[in-house]
């Protein structure tokens, strides 16, 4: 159950800020993430620094996060003992894509900037962990990587909190920057209704010879104007609320209506996971596709479990997340549970010195044990080749690297049996 006294929306969003802020200082081709990435997000993220280095190409970002983007946090699914927020920033940003140093494509426009934030109640983090190899004491973050004493790899929960996935689109035009128009407004609607109240009275004063009541009544809607010009802002800012309310209100559950996967997948799911979270499994999906782009050979590739094919996505840079998906067909047969689904990216194209953006479908089938237990908390265990006895890597290296015996990654967790561009 979710901790009682916790702003989960508050840290969401304090959450996305610090994750956008490191962003605009990522250099991805080092393979440097921001911290609050799942383990998955930086993984890929130095698969895609891989693919920008083999191309000498180069992806900056820069969100404006001051002054404070308009953002809000609602909560999209029920909380299990995964708890999941969705904050959403409304801010200007640019992305300017480079090749051999030199910009050949730059978006600059106001985007909204959309994360799943995930907690794990009571996930026992204690500083630190004794290796259930060797016996050596290490912090868990550094079990996330391997035991650094004996090497040893263990299949293990992420650190918590996280943000396992995070897309941007473009806004509407909607979000005001400039508070000239609003001033003037202001300036018309208050000296307007100051003028029509007084009407009868501006007209005999403005009619009459008395120069004492003119000045006076000039220098009243002067008033009326400066004040009128002040509230400017205070509308600007009513404006904006109004339309960040709208906007959560009409377009996010649009959105999510779209998509009877919402609804119908978590009750498939939960009939053999019962801490099913949708947002979660959304982030696996991005990760399994991130995998199978960024990855630029299959074959030992531990997620992919399909007939051998070859890397069709080479020249794709970047993706992001659309927001959409579609689960056409789950079913469990021989105790794996298969779940047949598209999902829509937005993805930058490098070939040569030509950068350009396109939406594309992505079709996948995918499986796992339904016996796959979760780890929660740290009840890790340890990664041991059947064969050999030596541990190593295999939610992301599909064979032993020291007698080439294979690993059956899906009896622990999601892999890709079929994967196509649409
Ligand atoms: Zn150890
Ligand atoms: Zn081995």
């Amino acid at each position: 159950m979710p901790e009682k006294n916790k702003d989960y929306d508050k840290e969401a969003l304090d959450i996305l800020k610090s994750f956008v802020d490191e962003l605009n200082e990522t250099d991805i081709r080092d393979g440097e993430y921001p911290k609050y990435a799942s383990a998955d997000l930086k993984y890929t993220a130095k698969l895609q620094g891989k693919r920008l280095s083999g191309k000498n190409a180069d992806i900056r970002y820069h969100y404006i996060t001051d002054p404070a983007p308009h953002a809000n946090a609602i909560k999209l699914d029920k909380d299990t003992r995964y708890v999941t927020r969705f904050p959403f920033y409304i801010m200007e940003s640019t992305t300017e894509y480079a090749v051999e140093g030199k910009v050949e494509k730059r978006d600059s426009f106001t985007k909204t900037m959309f994360a799943n934030v995930i907690w794990l109640v009571d996930q026992k983090k204690d500083e630190s962990y004794c290796c259930p190899n060797c016996g050596a004491v290490s912090s868990v973050r550094e079990l996330l990587t391997g035991c650094p004493y004996c090497k040893t790899r263990f299949m293990m929960s992420d650190l918590y909190p996280s943000i396992t996935n995070y897309y941007d689109r473009k806004t509407k035009e909607g979000i005001y920057t400039s508070v000239l128009p609003f001033a003037l407004l202001g300036i018309l609607l208050v000296t307007g209704i100051y003028g029509f109240m007084n009407y009868d009275l501006l007209k005999a004063v403005f009619t009459s010879d008395d120069m004492t009541q003119k000045i006076i009544q000039g220098a009243i809607l002067a008033v009326c104007a400066v004040g009128g010009f002040l509230s400017g802002y205070i509308l600007k800012i009513l404006a904006n609320i109004l339309y960040v309310l709208l906007y959560t209100i009409f377009y996010l559950p649009g959105m999510i209506r779209l998509v009877k996967t919402k609804r119908k997948l978590p009750e498939f799911m939960r009939g053999f996971e019962k801490n099913f979270t949708l947002d979660h499994f959304v982030g696996k999906l991005i990760y399994l596709i991130r995998m199978m782009v960024y990855s630029d050979s299959y074959e030992n590739c531990a997620v992919y479990c399909g007939e051998p094919a070859e890397n069709q996505c080479r020249d794709i840079i970047d993706m992001t997340y659309f927001g959409f998906i579609n689960a056409k067909n789950y079913y469990i047969e021989n105790d794996y549970a298969y779940v047949d689904i598209d999902v829509r990216m937005y993805n930058i194209y490098c070939k040569g010195h030509r950068v350009k953006r396109k939406a594309e479908d992505y079709n996948m089938l995918i499986y796992k044990s339904v016996h796959a237990e979760t780890d929660y908390g740290f009840s890790i265990h340890k990664i041991e080749c059947k064969n050999c006895g030596s541990s190593f890597d295999a939610a992301r290296e599909k064979f032993c690297p020291f007698c080439k015996s294979g690993y059956n990654l899906p009896d622990y967790d999601w892999v890709v049996k079929e994967f196509r561009k649409k």
